[in-house]
């Protein structure tokens, strides 16, 4: 019997993994029909300026318009995406969506300073990223690059090491994405001279009643002050978050207290109503 239950449970198993093979592969399928069709678009999340509420910039997401499934975010397909080694297409996609409504936004009179994009590791360590980015005319100053720590586990990675020197050279900022979840050393942040740092929503979300997590992000901000790097919290989720997140000295506030990220219509009515103005 026992043995009868052994295989019983090892079918079932592998019943489970063959549908999860299944549905992968069918989102696999997807996604490649989807680039074709140009189904991936970037969603925008604004940025604020901790003291005086302006907006300083917004973060390109990632959305899939899928035909039957609607809009779907990037957890439903970026490891799948990732597989199938499509993500460094994914993330020039975004980031020409983004040059594209920066120039549109400039002439609407719009006043969006800066669009941050995310980069993916296998971006990073393309060595014809450079190549393909001078092509782009990226106005300097206009463009940041959110990496994530890890890249720090390759800090010695030759490839890696001078395309952040070429990036800067063209004038992408830096900024480290979910910072404080990761590997970042002290020593890698001096290598690396990032323009801003960006605490990730897992330290930020605490620091209303744990008087611990406070100090601790308040050393975050330390550390980037003394560094010259500007400092965003991300998932800003309230305006109570946000008021000790800039007594803390955090730069930059991010969240769905402000705003949660939206499409280019969308941020164009809510630039021009000044909505955040009113709500906080
Ligand atoms: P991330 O770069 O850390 O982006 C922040 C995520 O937090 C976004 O999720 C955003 O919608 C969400 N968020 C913003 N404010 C709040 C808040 O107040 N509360 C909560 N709970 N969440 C908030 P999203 O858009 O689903 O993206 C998830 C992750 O997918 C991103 O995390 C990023 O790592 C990755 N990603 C998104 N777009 C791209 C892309 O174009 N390229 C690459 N390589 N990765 C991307
Ligand atoms: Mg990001
Ligand atoms: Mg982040
Ligand atoms: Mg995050």
């Amino acid at each position: 019997r026992a043995k009868g239950r052994g295989r019983n449970r090892f079918e079932y198993f592998s019943e489970a993994l063959q549908a999860e093979v299944v549905h992968t592969k069918r989102v696999a399928d997807e996604i490649l029909s989807g680039l074709e069709r140009e189904e991936f678009i970037a969603f925008y999340q604004p940025q604020f300026d901790a003291r005086s509420h302006d907006l300083v910039g917004v973060e390109a997401l990632v959305r899939w318009r899928h035909p039957v499934l609607g809009l779907r975010a990037p957890d439903a397909f970026l490891a799948t995406a990732e597989d199938l080694n499509v993500m460094a297409t994914i993330d020039r996609i975004v980031l020409e969506h983004a040059l594209a409504d920066l120039d549109r936004w400039e002439s609407m009179g719009l006043k969006v300073p800066r669009a941050s994009v995310n980069v993916s590791h296998r971006r990073l360590h393309d060595d014809a990223l450079i190549e393909s980015l001078e092509k782009l005319h990226i106005p300097p100053g206009r463009i940041a690059f959110e990496l994530v720590e890890s890249i720090y586990l390759d800090e010695d990675d030759a490839v890696i090491a001078h395309n952040i020197d070429q990036l800067k050279e063209l004038g992408i900022e830096i900024e480290i994405d979910d910072f404080g979840t990761g590997y970042a050393s002290i020593v890698s942040l001096q290598k690396l001279r990032p323009a801003r740092l960006k605490i990730d929503r897992q330290l930020v979300d605490p620091i209303l009643d744990d008087i611990g997590q406070r100090q601790l992000l308040a050393s975050i901000v330390d550390i980037g002050k003394s560094m010259g790097i500007e400092v965003i919290a991300e998932g800003v989720e309230s305006m109570a978050h946000a008021a000790i997140l800039t007594e803390l000295g955090c730069d930059i506030l991010q969240g769905y207290a402000f705003a949660r990220p939206m499409s280019r219509d969308d941020l164009e009515v809510f630039l021009g109503e000044q909505r955040w103005r009113r709500a906080s």
